[in-house]
């Protein structure tokens, strides 16, 4: 028999070089392991709403048990477009504009795989939701970053430069061009809800530069102070060139439930149907008739989802920056960012080893936000979407960080 090398590199593909394992997946696997407060992963640690859980378990119940419609269940669809056309005025045909596929972390890897070819560039904002950077690789495409930058005042907001946004659409060369611009609000990490006034700058750039927009608006519903979450798809020019992002995990605190999906004209939606039928078929049945119960809840249910977030965040944020944490204040989503330069430490990772170890308290380290680590290296994330009982024991243990 001939020799061949059964070193461990042959058999794997050159992609997942280029990417490590999730951190905040692994931040969550070290709070079991150090029984630890997990403010790391964003999923809540309480019920979900009673009424959606007896949707699911009605749809089980009545055998709605076998795959779906590839693209999702019509119920499922057909309350999506609605609630598009009642939250944000978007006209959307159910029919030819919507798939529904296993959480929006596949209908975003779905879409890049719909739309991206080799040399492909994406414009993404940094520090960034850490899945857009494997997925941009899995596609095929380089990811292209345009800085946030932290608030400078107490209460400020997280802001980007106009110039190095138009620079990074103008990146073309004979083997780059910009295909899309990944837009996340509000935003995970920072809380930021991007403005009518940055949106349409986004907006002229995707049309003058003929560029897609794929905007991942998962927190829609999670907004505090007055601020206004706006779909870049209701934008004049956007319409056609937008997949708009979405789920239930978020809005109905259901993240195991595994069910997204993504908005888009009917040419790209076809091309995403196509990708979604063969990496999964079908998100679960059942969860998607459940979607259907949980998309028709009241508007007073969204008042109170984000009430109780905002009483949340304001429960958490006095107690770390008694710690010694300087917070970045959110106006959207469930989570904060910090700066730990008081604690003075060497990195994040290091900070995030002693929170867990040491204090019991599990947090995302900064650099798992950036393409380079340093840039987050005094940052560090954490999750408020949690009871309040977990927030005062994490309140306790911030009290042995203080005493260090
Ligand atoms: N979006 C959540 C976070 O940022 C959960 C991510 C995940 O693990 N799917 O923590």
């Amino acid at each position: 028999m001939t020799q061949v090398s059964a070193h461990p590199k042959h058999f794997l593909s050159d992609k997942v070089e280029h990417f490590t394992e999730s951190v905040i997946r692994e931040m969550t696997r070290q709070a079991m392991q150090y029984d630890a407060v997990n403010l790391a992963q964003g999923f809540p640690d309480f019920s979900a709403p009673a009424e959606i859980k007896r949707a699911a378990q009605e749809a089980i119940a009545a055998d709605v048990n076998q795959y779906a419609i590839t693209w999702g269940a019509k119920s499922l669809r057909s309350a999506i477009a609605r609630q598009m056309l009642e939250w944000q005025g978007i006209e959307v045909d159910p029919e030819k504009e919507i798939v529904v596929c296993c959480g929006s972390t596949e209908a975003m890897i779905a879409t890049l795989l719909a739309v991206c070819n080799k040399g492909d560039e994406v414009v993404v904002f940094e520090p960034f939701y850490e899945n857009y950077g494997p997925d941009s690789v899995l596609s095929g495409a380089k990811p292209r970053f345009v800085s946030l930058r932290p608030p400078q005042t107490a209460g400020g907001e997280w802001t980007f430069d106009e110039q190095e946004l138009r620079e990074a659409f103008q990146h073309q060369t004979a083997q780059h061009h910009t295909k899309a611009i990944i837009v996340n609000t509000p935003n995970n990490p920072t809380g930021k809800v991007f403005s009518r006034k940055e949106l349409e700058l986004i907006r002229d750039l995707c049309v003058e530069y003929n560029v897609l927009a794929i905007t991942d608006e998962i927190y829609e519903h999670i907004l505090y102070d007055g601020s206004e979450h706006i779909s870049l798809a209701r934008l004049d020019g956007m319409r056609e060139r937008t997949i708009t992002i979405n789920g239930l995990s978020k809005s109905y605190s259901v993240t195991g439930w595994r069910v997204g999906w993504a908005v888009a004209p009917p040419a790209i939606t076809n091309a995403i149907r196509k990708v979604h039928d063969f990496l999964t078929v079908g998100a679960p049945a059942p969860l998607q008739e459940a979607g259907a119960v949980a998309l028709s809840l009241p508007a007073s249910y969204y008042r109170e989802l984000a009430d109780r977030y905002r009483t949340r965040r304001d429960h958490l944020i006095p107690a770390l920056e008694k710690a010694g944490f300087r917070c970045y204040r959110p106006r959207g989503a469930y989570y904060v960012m910090t700066d730990i330069s008081a604690f003075g430490f060497a990195n994040d990772v290091e900070f995030a080893a002693h929170l867990v170890k040491d204090i019991g308290i599990a947090c995302v380290p900064g650099s798992s936000f950036y393409k380079h680590p340093k840039d987050g290296s005094q940052q560090v994330r954490f999750a408020f979407c949690k009871k309040p009982e977990t927030l005062d024991e994490a309140g306790q243990r911030l009290e042995k960080l203080r005493s260090r």
